[in-house]
């Protein structure tokens, strides 16, 4: 038996327990792996509560994220004993995750734990820093050097804003942080972040083009405050787009793009190809602060994922949590 957070939907209802399920209840795949920790992400939490639906076939065990060792394994890469990590890839939406003490599934989707972590690290990082990892590759890869001027991230205090911030400063950008957490300055500017803005500043109706301000930036929020950076992004900014912490819509014009030929990237984890995941999970080891990963993470264990959830998405949780699922 294994212990996990199960969600299941029926003419019942929409109902998440924590659950003692049967090894023999797993789904088909070519490895099985103990985990030992998961997280919980943004999307952890919108499954969990069931808002938006994020989950695609029912019963589900979510957790987008996991680390874990291998108990089993039919595929070539991976044998008994290894430590492994799985970022999305579908799992915690369209088969079971990593919020559970086992999991078994393609081991295709699997990278090995890169030396530099521990499981725990690995998931104090998790989708949210992967994804920052992603957003500040997409800057580089567009010539936004840490000469060209500020970088705006947004949704600040949250994981992937955390992590953004804790890499960017340490490769040497000047990281404006913009939060709605007064309380939260101080924690911003250990992260790196030179200065701290109030959220509010950036939620206007935007004109067309208004004063440019930054050289770059990392956005969780989407809506209104995505138009925003964009109207006011410099000639031949980059603005990576990851989140929807405000919404999905997206009140734009064209005036950013064709009079200061800005660009806009999109980044999604979930699919990311291989060789681009293993790149982020390696310049993660070199280019993140482990001291700051500390501030950043707090810990808890699977009784409390429900709760925790909640508190995600009312905006009370600073930074990345980190699930030990068998404290
Ligand atoms: P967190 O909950 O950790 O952080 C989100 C932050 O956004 C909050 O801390 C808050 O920051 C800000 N925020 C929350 N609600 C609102 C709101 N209504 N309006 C404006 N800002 C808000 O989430 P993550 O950092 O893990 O994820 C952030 C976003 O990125 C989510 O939308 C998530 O789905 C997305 N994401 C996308 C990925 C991809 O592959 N594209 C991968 C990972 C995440 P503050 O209080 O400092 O203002």
């Amino acid at each position: 038996m294994f212990k996990a957070i199960f969600i299941e939907k029926d003419t019942a209802g929409y109902r998440v327990s924590l659950k003692a399920l049967d090894e023999k209840q797993l789904p088909a795949g070519d490895v099985t792996i103990n985990i030992s920790h998961s997280t919980l992400n943004y999307k952890d939490a919108l499954a969990i509560i069931g808002h938006i639906p994020v989950i695609r076939q029912f019963p589900m065990i979510p957790g987008i994220d996991l680390a874990g060792t291998v108990e089993t394994s039919n595929h070539p890469d991976y044998h008994a004993g290894d430590e492994v990590l799985l970022n999305g890839q579908g799992a915690g939406e369209i088969c079971w995750g990593g919020l559970a003490q086992k999991a078994r599934l393609k081991g295709d989707w699997l990278i090995p734990l890169p030396k530099q972590f521990s499981p725990h690290q690995a998931m104090a990082i998790g989708t949210a820093g992967y994804t920052a990892m992603l957003c500040v590759l997409a800057l580089e890869q567009h010539g936004v050097t840490p000469d060209k001027g500020e970088i705006l991230v947004t949704g600040a205090s949250g994981g992937v804003g955390s992590i953004a911030i804790a890499v960017l400063s340490r490769l040497g950008y000047y990281v404006v942080a913009a939060t709605s957490r007064s309380q939260e300055h101080d924690y911003l500017k250990h992260l790196g972040a030179t200065d701290v803005i109030e959220r509010s500043a950036l939620d206007t109706a935007s004109k067309p083009l208004e004063k440019a301000r930054w050289a770059g930036a990392v956005d969780v929020v989407g809506n209104r405050i995505l138009a925003h950076i964009c109207a006011t992004t410099q000639y031949r900014g980059v603005v990576t787009a990851c989140g929807l912490a405000g919404g999905m819509d997206f009140p734009v014009t064209v005036a950013p793009f064709i009079l200061r030929g800005i660009t806009l990237v999109g980044i999604d984890s979930v699919m990311c190809p291989r060789p681009d995941r293993l790149r982020a999970w390696q310049r993660l080891a070199t280019d993140l602060d482990l001291a700051k990963l500390e501030l950043i993470a707090h810990n808890i264990g699977l009784a409390d994922v429900i709760p925790t959830a909640r508190k995600l998405l009312e905006g009370k949780i600073r930074g990345r949590i980190i699930v030990d699922v068998n404290r």
